[in-house]
């Protein structure tokens, strides 16, 4: 088994404005990662695609979108970023949405991706985008209209800065 030492990091988007959660940005996917949806998130398929071309845009890759019905869909498969229904133990009182990236403690890679999201905010605009922005590596970025900005209500849609650190990017 290659990935025994696996370190989890957590970031989420927040409602109200408060300190950084990730101020560095070191991690990245080696491969391109495949993203599966539960469906019971209620995600709607436009709204995935809307998010993911906002990433390919930026020069990111996607190996493969799915929709999973199964009642035991929420792990990631190694190489994957999954959007599944938050579990009981996480606080959600002041998260709209949360991510935890899995990263090799060896090659110091992300592996896999959990978006934790809930149905109520799984449409709502922006925040798939900052969430997937997390499952790929990025920290918050707390500029105003920043898409990486912590609080939703500061946020926007600027990607700046986001290209920096992809390897395969070509500009
Ligand atoms: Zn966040």
């Amino acid at each position: 088994m290659m990935f025994l030492n696996l370190i989890v990091l957590v970031m989420g988007l927040q409602t109200i404005h408060y300190e950084e959660l990730a101020k560095e940005r070191t991690h990245k996917w080696k491969m391109n990662p495949g993203v599966t949806v539960c469906n019971n998130t209620g995600v709607k398929s436009y709204r995935l695609t809307h998010a993911l071309k906002y990433w390919e845009k930026l020069g990111y890759k996607f190996d493969y979108i799915r929709y999973d019905d199964m009642i035991s869909c929420g792990e990631p498969r190694f190489g994957e970023i999954i959007i599944t229904l938050p579990d009981q133990k996480f606080d959600f009182s002041n998260h709209m949405a949360s991510t935890r990236i899995t990263i090799s403690n060896k090659t110091k890679e992300i592996v896999k991706a959990k978006i934790l999201i809930f149905p109520k905010t799984a449409n709502k605009d922006r925040v798939l985008e900052h969430e997937i922005g997390h499952a790929l590596g990025w920290p918050h970025i707390n500029q105003p209209y920043h898409i990486m900005n912590s609080s939703w209500h500061t946020g926007g849609h600027n990607s700046r800065g986001l290209k920096l650190f992809y390897k395969n990017y070509i500009d």
